[in-house]
């Protein structure tokens, strides 16, 4: 039974989706005025992780991921949704670009991060822009319900009509007077109001004709309507980063339950941050590492992904070079054992150990169950890897089992995503050499034998002699 830390209750619930076997989950996307960082990774990662785990145990999941290309101002994080510039403006002066081409641009490098990391695409990529309409008609409707007002062309949501408002983030309008006080626009009524609509200078470059005036949606508003759009009035899961919850969706929690008189989403998970040197890595800091400096050290997608899922992702996790070294590794690991395993599966070795890997698959699926325990789900594989390598060196692993831990295994890593590199790419050109080498060997003329390892080598390629045979695999 899958039981997921829920950051509404503050407590670990029992997942039960609105619509038996089907389960709708929308993922607060990125802004695209710059390049993805790893930090944004592991917010999706989080979001791909409940999609596989849910799938695994037999789900149909539906997942929207919004494309923010317009209303993210600079000071959004802190404010209100109605101070700061655009980000996507601000970026095409940086650039000397267009907004769109910004967006188009940088929409482009996230999918592609995305795939490189083997975070399944998600089922639509709704952009902002294209669904101001949607977004008009919700204010409207806030407007006939008595939860907006305007002033001046500037529309903003009244939170003091709202009971529920802090909800999510424990900033009831009770806390938020006694902490510090934000700089107020002049057209609200009450400085926590949130923008919905904002009238836009003459210059301004991305505008829409409004009841209210020529402008720009607010920041939250996009979520909204673009999760009712596509996912109805209720969803069972929404998923972001930690700084997304205030005042970002506190705001969508508002609007969207004001507009359709219903609960918005029943489970709203999060991730904490990843950190650098003890700090949030974020692209306004500029603190920050992308998939790209990753590469260029030597490391791959893959090492990223093993480390992030390496740590709860309700933990705070400090990035470290050390770290990924150790995920490397950890990935290496696995890549030889199921190469291992592969090359025991292929031969017609019996034996009298029987593997239990029913056992160990029971202790992956409880730590997942228990709120994505990736860790713990972890630490199982290594001990099916400790176990089968015992095995294997004492020629006490039947071909049988090897299939069998190989099928599991295979189950498994449709939760974790990783790509291992694989008996598959090995050239075929390689596999003849061993096949000559094993000939060489069986004929006992070991010059010729060694000869053909060191070509092997050469390819770039290892030679691996087991209890069971020769096994081959990339060198690292
Ligand atoms: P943005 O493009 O800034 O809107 O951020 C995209 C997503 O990445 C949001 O869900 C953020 O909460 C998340 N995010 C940003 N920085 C971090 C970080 N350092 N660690 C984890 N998630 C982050
Ligand atoms: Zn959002």
């Amino acid at each position: 039974m899958l039981s997921l830390y829920n950051t509404l209750s503050k407590s670990k619930e029992e997942f039960k989706p609105l619509n038996p076997g089907k389960v709708g989950m929308y993922t607060c996307g990125p802004t695209v005025y710059s390049y993805l960082h790893i930090g944004n990774i592991r917010a999706y990662l989080l979001s791909d992780t409940i999609r596989r785990y849910l799938e695994y145990i037999g789900y149909e999941v539906r997942l929207i991921k919004n494309i923010t290309d317009v209303g993210h101002l600079t000071d959004d994080d802190v404010a209100q949704g109605d101070s700061g510039e655009d980000k996507m403006i601000r970026a095409a002066e940086r650039e000397k670009k267009t907004p769109e081409e910004i967006a188009r641009f940088y929409e482009e490098y996230f999918k592609q991060t995305e795939k490189e990391l083997n975070i399944i695409t998600a089922h639509f990529f709704p952009r902002a822009t294209a669904h101001v309409p949607q977004m008009i008609k919700i204010i409207e409707g806030l407007f006939e319900k008595g939860y907006a007002y305007e002033k001046n062309g500037n529309v903003f949501f009244d939170v003091t009509k709202f009971e529920d408002y802090g909800k999510l983030s424990g900033n009831t309008l009770e806390n938020l007077k006694v902490g510090a006080r934000i700089e107020e626009h002049p057209d609200k009524k009450n400085p926590w109001d949130f923008a919905l609509w904002i009238k836009a200078p003459k210059e301004h470059a991305m505008k829409w004709e409004s009841p209210w005036s020529i402008g720009y949606p607010g920041w939250h508003i996009e979520c909204s309507a673009m999760s009712t759009e596509y996912l109805g009035n209720t969803i069972d899961i929404h998923t972001g980063g930690e700084d997304n919850i205030f005042p970002h969706q506190e705001a969508e929690i508002a609007q969207t339950e004001c507009y359709t008189g219903q609960k918005f989403v029943n489970f709203w998970v999060h991730t904490r941050h990843l950190l650098i040197d003890g700090k949030k890595m974020s692209k306004s800091k500029g603190n920050l590492f992308t998939l790209e400096d990753i590469k260029e050290k030597g490391f791959s997608a893959m090492d990223l992904r093993l480390l992030f899922l390496s740590s709860h992702y309700r933990s705070q996790t400090n990035f470290s070079w050390d770290s990924l070294e150790q995920a490397h590794k950890n990935i290496q690991r696995i890549n030889d054992f199921i190469l291992n395993l592969e090359a025991i599966a292929s031969r017609e070795i019996e034996s009298t150990e029987n593997f239990n890997i029913s056992l160990y698959q029971e202790k992956f699926d409880a730590a997942m169950d228990d709120d994505l325990n990736t860790p713990l789900a972890l630490s199982v594989i290594y001990e099916i890897i400790t176990e089968g390598n015992k095995n294997i060196a004492d020629g006490a692993l039947s071909s049988e089992d090897a299939k069998k831990i190989s099928a599991r295994w295979k189950k498994m890593n449709s939760v974790f995503g990783f790509i291992l590199s694989g008996q598959a790419e090995i050239p075929q050109e390689i596999k003849d050499l061993m096949h000559k080498r094993e000939q060489a060997r069986k004929n006992k003329d070991f010059g010729a034998s060694d000869e053909i390892r060191a070509l092997i080598e050469k390819h770039g390629f290892v030679v691996e002699d087991t209890a069971n045979g020769p096994i081959i695999k990339p060198a690292s």
